[in-house]
């Protein structure tokens, strides 16, 4: 940028597309669809700009249809990682050069990508890969996927903007230096926009990046993948590596050259990544940044004032939306006595009308949990559930793994506020619910922010002003995303910066400027304009 000081596009919220019968969105993502479920493809790894290929492969099955084959992925040895790492080290240099506006170049061309030519494509693979419908396809791997990219870019030339003050002798300048060394950015299955953001946004700020999605998502990654080829980000720059988890990090985790993890998932996965770069803090060069958005347990609380409808909608919406899967779900429930049987009625005649099935058939609202493993764990809760004294299932409780894995959405009503389905994150479309005296409002709030560990999101439904105020004060660490009236799920980036504190990870807020600087290291830069030519001071004479 050494011929002018460059604007970027203002950045927009992408708008989410209807999907509506007749329209042409509707019929491009279902053949798109069809297209690629009778497809069978291979995805190698990404390593310095080249597709590699290895033995070792592993099977990708739609979830709600896991007999049958989408492909498979390229699995990494030890070699391919080695390999991956020196490929990004020495990128390194050329990229950290590149004046910004070409990286900024590079990632608004992927959005653009995204909103026009590849949108039908990773909706499509989002609704195969993750099981989600096509408005939640639309609203993830579209949508938030394209504001994280133009937005991230905005913020990246306002943060460049700061700049420290200045004298008539001394000229004082910052200079946003990438980290010195490589990123590893590691995602979830539940994202297709995380899975994307987390390399793209260390790469954008001009860093090298391991990019590890889960085995879970990698059908749709591989449309990421395509995205950031086409869009024309350089070889070594991005590299996507799959395979044993536990390796894969490990022989990243110790290298001398690790400067950052970029982690979206578990909680005590993070942890104990977290306890990894602490065991291997004196091999680094560099301290290594450490960001991790991790697990919720996300509450509603409704106040006895509570308008019913748009409680009962955002209970809805909230705890089954893509099954529950995602991290700011509601999965605890906090109802007073008063109206809770006009909530719970209304609550039960909407779940009735739900549909479950594939997310080829759009009437369906919910589809299948992500793989067998979360399926078993929900029905082992849903079993304990059935047998405790302190539980009734009141919803639901129905699960069929024949085709697809297929929880029913399911209510468990608890006497214990502490019972485990209000303490842990499940993951899943299971819902608890907890029945307050109405005169326990305030004791109530107490309740919520003490249950869980964790601090993700929360809403509070009230129509009485004091009420409210009370909960946004007593809840103010119960939620790094907090919601009055609304469902806690759905953040927009650029509107609802998102992240949560205590065991929902380090806070840094996906898709704001707070993050983009975890992924720099200021070099202040002071240039001495009247330079001094004598050491000695007046006060010395
Ligand atoms: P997960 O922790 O099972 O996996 C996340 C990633 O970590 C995957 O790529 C996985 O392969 C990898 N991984 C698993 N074990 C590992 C190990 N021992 N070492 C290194 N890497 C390992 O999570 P998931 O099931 O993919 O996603 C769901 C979780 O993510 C939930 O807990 C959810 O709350 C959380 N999440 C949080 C946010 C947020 O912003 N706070 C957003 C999305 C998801």
């Amino acid at each position: 940028m050494d011929k002018g000081v460059f604007s970027v596009p203002k950045p927009h919220n992408e708008p989410v597309k209807s999907y509506a019968p007749g329209t042409p969105e509707r019929a491009a993502v279902l053949a798109a669809y069809n297209q690629m479920y009778h497809q069978s493809i291979e995805v190698p790894l990404w390593i310095n700009g080249q597709e590699v290929r290895t033995q070792d492969t592993q099977s990708m099955n739609p979830p709600h249809d896991h007999q049958h084959s989408l492909g498979v992925f390229h699995k990494a040895s030890k070699k391919e990682v080695k390999q991956a790492i020196d490929t990004a080290l020495s990128a390194r240099e050329k990229w950290a050069q590149t004046p910004w506006e070409q990286r900024a170049a590079i990632f608004l061309r992927a959005a653009e990508l995204i909103a026009g030519p590849y949108r039908a494509r990773i909706n499509a693979a989002t609704m195969l890969a993750q099981s989600k419908t096509v408005h939640q396809a639309e609203i993830d791997a579209a949508c938030e996927f394209i504001d994280f990219l133009r937005f991230n870019v905005a913020y990246m030339t306002e943060m460049y903007q700061e700049q420290p003050h200045s004298t008539a002798e001394t000229w004082n300048r910052l200079e946003y230096r990438p980290l010195e060394g490589f990123v590893y950015a590691i995602t979830p299955f539940n994202f297709t926009a995380i899975a994307g953001n987390l390399p793209s946004s260390a790469a954008l700020m001009g860093n090298v990046v391991i990019w590890k999605p889960s085995d879970a998502q990698v059908f749709s990654a591989q449309v990421v993948l395509d995205v950031f080829k086409e869009a024309g980000v350089p070889a070594g720059v991005i590299n996507m590596i799959m395979g044993d988890p536990v390796m894969i990090t490990q022989e990243l985790l110790s290298h001398p050259d690790f400067s950052g993890l970029h982690f979206t998932g578990s909680t005590d996965v993070f942890k104990n990544l977290w306890q990894q770069i602490g065991n291997n803090i004196h091999k680094y060069k560099t301290y290594p940044r450490i960001v991790g958005e991790t697990g919720g347990k996300d509450f509603i609380v409704a106040h006895p004032s509570a308008d019913l409808d748009g409680l009962v909608t955002a209970i809805v919406r909230g705890a089954f939306e893509f099954q529950g899967q995602k991290c700011s779900a509601a999965s605890r429930c906090y109802i007073p006595q008063s109206i809770w049987p006009s909530v719970s009625e209304k609550l039960m005649h909407e779940l009735k009308t739900i549909k479950q099935g594939s997310p080829e058939n759009p009437q369906n609202f919910m589809t299948a949990v992500i793989h067998e493993g979360s399926f078993d764990k929900l029905v082992r809760y849903i079993e304990q559930a059935k047998s405790d004294q302190d539980a009734e299932i009141i919803f639901g409780g129905g699960y069929d793994k024949t085709k697809g894995y297929f929880i029913e959405p399911t209510v468990i009503k608890t006497t214990d506020p502490h019972y485990t389905t209000m303490e842990t994150e499940l993951f899943g479309p299971v819902l608890t619910v907890y029945v307050y005296q109405d005169s326990d409002w305030e004791p109530t709030l107490k309740l919520v922010d003490q249950t869980s560990d964790y601090a993700l999101t929360g809403a509070v439904f009230s129509q009485d002003r004091y009420a409210l105020d009370q909960a946004v004060v007593a809840l103010e660490n119960s939620a790094g995303n907090f919601y009055i009236n609304d469902k806690p799920t759905g953040a927009v980036v650029g509107q609802q910066p998102f992240g949560g504190a205590r065991a929902s990870g380090t806070n840094d807020k996906a898709g704001s400027k707070l993050n983009l600087y975890r992924w720099v290291s200021p070099r202040t830069v002071k240039e001495q304009l009247a330079v001094a030519k004598n050491y000695r001071y007046p006060f010395m004479d």
